[in-house]
C-alpha cells in the first residue's frame, strides 16, 4: 500500500530502540501461516481482543502497542487481515529490487508472520485480494474481484465465522472513513460493522457457527491534531527537526478527530515492540525513514497512549475510559 493522503492516520511515527522488548511472547501453538485459531469454547474466563485490519502491516501501525500490552497481561489477541496486500508497493528503498517485486505476495505473508511473532498475537488472513489505491484524475476503476468490490454479505462472511469461533469481547476496526481513504480500509470498516451485527444474530449465516455478541467495538483514532502537535512540540524542544512540520502546516482543523476519542490506552512501555513489528514489514517500512527519527522517550513523554473511539457497546462502561476491556473484566472474572 502507499500512504500519500494527508494526514496519513496510520503512519508509523516512531523511533527505533535497542531496548529489550517487553511483553514479547511466542504465538500460541498452531498459529502458523493462516492456521485457523482455535475455538474459544474451552476458556470462557479469558479476555479476547479481535483487531480487524485491511493489509499486512496495518496491525503494526495502528494499535500495535495496545495489542502487545494486552498480550503481556494474558489476553488472547487475534488479528484478522482482510487482504494479502498484493497490490502494495515496495516503500523501503533497500527492498526495491526485482527479486523482491517478483515474490511480493509471499514476502508480505512472511513479513506478517514475523510481525505476528514479535507482537505475540494470533493472526489469520480472511483471503480477499488487495484493491490497490486508485490514483489519477479521473480515478481508474477498481480491479475486478478485489476486496472493495465483493458484495458486503459475501465479504463479511469469513469475519462472521471468525467472530463466532474466537468469541472476542472487544473488536477494533477503522472508522467510517477507513482512517484513511483506501478502498480496502473503508471496506474493512463496513464488514466489521456488518459482522458485529450479523455474528450475534442466530438467523444470519446459521451455517457459520453459534451466534456471538461482541461487547464493544472501537475505532482507531491514531493521528489526532492534539497528539501530532504534542509530538511536534516535543521533538522541537529537543532541538531536532520535526517530521510533523509539513502536516501541521497543511492540517485543516475541521478534519481533526480528537473530539471523538473516548478511550486512551497507556501503552508506551510497548512502543519498542510496535516498532520492531513495523520494521518486520520490511517492504513497507523504511527503518531509516524520518518517522523513526523521534526518540521513544520523547514520544513517551509527549503522548504515551494509543487512542480509540468507543463506537458500539452493549456493556455498562462510562467514558472516558483507559481500558478496552472496561466493563467486561468483572463479567469475565478477570481483573
Ligand atoms: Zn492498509
Amino acid at each position: 500500500m502507499t500512504i500519500t493522503t494527508f494526514p496519513p492516520l496510520g503512519l508509523p511515527e516512531q523511533g527505533v530502540s535497542g531496548r529489550r522488548l517487553p511483553g514479547v511472547r511466542r504465538p500460541v501453538p498452531g498459529a502458523g501461516d493462516n492456521a485457523r485459531v482455535t475455538s474459544s469454547d474451552q476458556v470462557p474466563d479469558q479476555l479476547r481482543l479481535l483487531a480487524v485490519h485491511a493489509h499486512p502491516d496495518d496491525e503494526s501501525s495502528k494499535g500495535a502497542a495496545t495489542m502487545a500490552r494486552y498480550v503481556a497481561e494474558g489476553a488472547r489477541v487475534l488479528v484478522a487481515t482482510c487482504t494479502g496486500g498484493e497490490r502494495g508497493s515496495v516503500l523501503n528503498p533497500a527492498m526495491d529490487r526485482p527479486e523482491v517485486w517478483e515474490r511480493l505476495p509471499q514476502i508480505r505473508v512472511d513479513e506478517m508472520a514475523q510481525a505476528r511473532e514479535i507482537l505475540g498475537i494470533e493472526q489469520e488472513f480472511l483471503g480477499f485480494v488487495d484493491s490497490g489505491l486508485p490514483e489519477g484524475d479521473p480515478l481508474p476503476p477498481l480491479p475486478e474481484g478485489c476486496f472493495a468490490l465483493v458484495p458486503i454479505e459475501e465479504a463479511a462472511a469469513p469475519l462472521v465465522e471468525l467472530i463466532r469461533r474466537f468469541k472476542p469481547q472487544v473488536m477494533t476496526t477503522y472508522d467510517e472513513r477507513g482512517g484513511y481513504p483506501h478502498p480496502d480500509h473503508i471496506k474493512t470498516h463496513e464488514i466489521s460493522m456488518y459482522a458485529f451485527e450479523a455474528a450475534a444474530d442466530p438467523d444470519r449465516y446459521p451455517e457459520l457457527g453459534e451466534p456471538w455478541q461482541i461487547s464493544k467495538v472501537y475505532y482507531h483514532m491514531g493521528f489526532t491534531l492534539p497528539r501530532t502537535k504534542a509530538l511536534h512540540e516535543a521533538v522541537l524542544a529537543t532541538g531536532a527537526e520535526s517530521p510533523y512540520t509539513e502536516w501541521l502546516a497543511n492540517w485543516d482543523p475541521a478534519h481533526d478527530i480528537s473530539h471523538r476519542v473516548t478511550t486512551k490506552v497507556l501503552c508506551s512501555e510497548y512502543f519498542p515492540v510496535r516498532d520492531a513489528a513495523l520494521i518486520a514489514h520490511a517492504t513497507q517500512i523504511d527503518p531509516t525513514g524520518r518517522w523513526f527519527s523521534v526518540p521513544l522517550d520523547v514520544q513517551t513523554a509527549a503522548w504515551p497512549t494509543e487512542d480509540y473511539e468507543l463506537a458500539r457497546s452493549v456493556v455498562d462502561a462510562p467514558v472516558p475510559e483507559d481500558d478496552l476491556f472496561a466493563g467486561i473484566r468483572s463479567e469475565v472474572g478477570v481483573r
